[in-house]
């Protein structure tokens, strides 16, 4: 790598580029340096809005003439801000949204920029789709990548059990096509290794005929929590059918109509049903969480991207998140739970998560990166806040809701669910064995660590062990 002044040589990178290239100076700097996470704010030296592969691969080689530290950018929704880097290059793919359903095949052909609106948008009308990030703003090759947790996951299993082939830029600009098939140690990686390898430009998906879905919202004051949360668990424990997705959570009752007034704005217990089906199973199925009377419900069928899109946060806010795997719910841990959701930031748009795993999501884990599918719940504090001055507040909830579950948890973790949390969290999101694996792929295709920002996995750990 040799080392230049990165904005003598942007004027060349501007000549060969299709897309457009900003730094500080240009018009619609900042808002391309804006990211979902509000408390995120950095200054990259070059923005490269890319068009398509050639533009991938020249802001890659700009990166490297000038020694650039590398950003990829699809949705924009790591809650650490991997895709933004201060005074370093940003590989936009905004631009790269298309989606390309073949509804014989049944797969869909995504660029890598592309949203899980686009996606489920593009799928909706051949009665199709997939597991998908449970906010539509979310990137299909971000949270793919990271393995895809989704409502539709205990029937579907996780978003990366569905991916059938990835298009990859590596560092050096070499293009490659990764499959069963083909660089097949590549495609295991590709599944839960996140954006360690390259720039994902096109991931082909297997989809599932997804001809009926329906939506239930129940809602209860919050003082009904241990009541709803023993009824749920309850309810999954019994066995309930995979074709149910969804959580029980606390959140701030929203202005909706099927909200009563009393609720809107205060702290509620929510019960989310994401189901496979009619609204009349639907009824059934959540038979036991009806019959405690919900004070608000919303119970009806709806497509499957509009439902995508229904739970959709705000852009906007101040994030902080963590998780952890649970295996099993004993009465202890749903009495933490509930004083972790009475202990919330309320009214805020945060949301205190327990969502059931099961189903597909443990039958597809003997296969990938991250070996600890079989855990039977995942504790997921959202934090989302507006002032800085909640910052303090809304990160120690977070992190104490996750410690109050420590007695109940596996000790491993969803990476896509939390931040930065240090070297030993990546590694518990995989198991020493697969990140030493993770680590040796990681040596083949980016041994120079050029994609770096986002739960990293160090070439140099598989140089240790050789
Ligand atoms: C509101 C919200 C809801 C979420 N819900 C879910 C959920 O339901 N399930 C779930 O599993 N996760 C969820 N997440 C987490 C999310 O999946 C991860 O943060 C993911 O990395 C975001 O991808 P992105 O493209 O939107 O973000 P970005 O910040 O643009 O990208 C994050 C990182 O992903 C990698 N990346 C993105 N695109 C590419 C590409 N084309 N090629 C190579 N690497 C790439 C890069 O390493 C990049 O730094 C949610 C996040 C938010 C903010």
């Amino acid at each position: 790598m040799t080392t230049h002044s990165p904005y003598a040589a942007v004027s060349d990178l501007r000549h060969q580029f299709a897309g457009s290239v900003l730094t500080p100076d240009d018009a619609g700097y900042d808002a391309a340096r804006t990211i979902f996470n509000a408390m995120v704010d950095r200054r990259p030296a070059v923005i490269a809005q890319c068009t398509g592969t050639e533009d991938v691969r020249a802001a890659l080689a700009f990166a490297d003439r000038t020694g650039l530290e590398v950003a990829v950018r699809g949705g924009g929704h790591s809650v650490a801000g991997a895709s933004l880097t201060e005074g370093g290059l940003v590989v936009d793919l905004r631009r790269m949204r298309s989606v390309t359903v073949d509804p014989h095949a049944r797969t869909a052909v995504v660029e890598g920029g592309a949203t899980w609106s686009d996606f489920d948008r593009a799928c909706q009308p051949h009665g199709l789709g997939t597991t998908g990030g449970r906010v539509s703003s979310t990137g299909v090759a971000g949270l793919t990548l990271g393995g895809g947790s989704g409502w539709l996951e205990r029937k579907f299993g996780l978003a990366s059990d569905s991916l059938l082939a990835v298009d990859l830029v590596t560092a050096d600009g070499i293009e490659i096509h990764a499959s069963e098939d083909e660089h097949p140690d590549l495609f295991w990686a590709l599944h839960g290794g996140g954006g360690n390898f390259g720039v994902a430009t096109r991931l082909t998906f297997r989809l599932h005929p997804l001809p009926v879905t329906s939506l239930a919202l129940l809602f209860w004051e919050a003082e009904q929590g241990p009541d709803v949360l023993a009824a749920y668990r309850d309810l999954v424990v019994r066995g309930v059918t995979e074709d149910l997705g969804g959580a029980v959570a606390y959140l701030t009752g929203p202005p909706e109509e099927f909200v009563p007034a009393a609720l809107q704005g205060k702290r509620v217990v929510v019960c989310i049903g994401i189901y496979a089906g009619t609204a009349a199973e639907l009824r059934d199925v959540l038979a036991p969480m009806l019959a405690l009377k919900p004070d608000g419900e919303l119970l009806t069928e709806m497509p499957y991207c509009d439902i995508q899109c229904a739970l959709d946060d705000p852009p906007g806010l101040r994030n902080y998140w963590s998780a952890a795997h649970l295996s099993a719910l004993p009465d202890e841990a749903l009495r933490r739970f509930g004083e972790q959701g009475m202990a919330m930031l309320v009214p805020t748009a945060s949301q205190s998560l327990l969502v059931p795993w099961g189903g597909e999501v443990a039958a597809g884990a003997q296969n990938w990166p991250q070996p600890h599918r079989s855990a039977a719940w995942v504790v997921h504090p959202f934090g989302l806040w507006e002032e800085a001055a909640d910052d303090a507040a809304g990160i120690s909830w977070a992190r104490d809701a996750i410690a109050a579950m420590q007695p109940f948890a596996t000790g491993a973790v969803y990476l896509n669910f939390i931040g930065d949390e240090g070297m030993d969290r990546v590694i518990a999101g995989y198991g020493r064995e697969n990140y030493a694996r993770l680590a040796a792929v990681k040596l083949e295709y980016d041994p120079r660590n050029v994609f770096h920002l986002h739960h990293n996995i160090h070439p140099a750990a598989a140089a240790r062990r050789s």
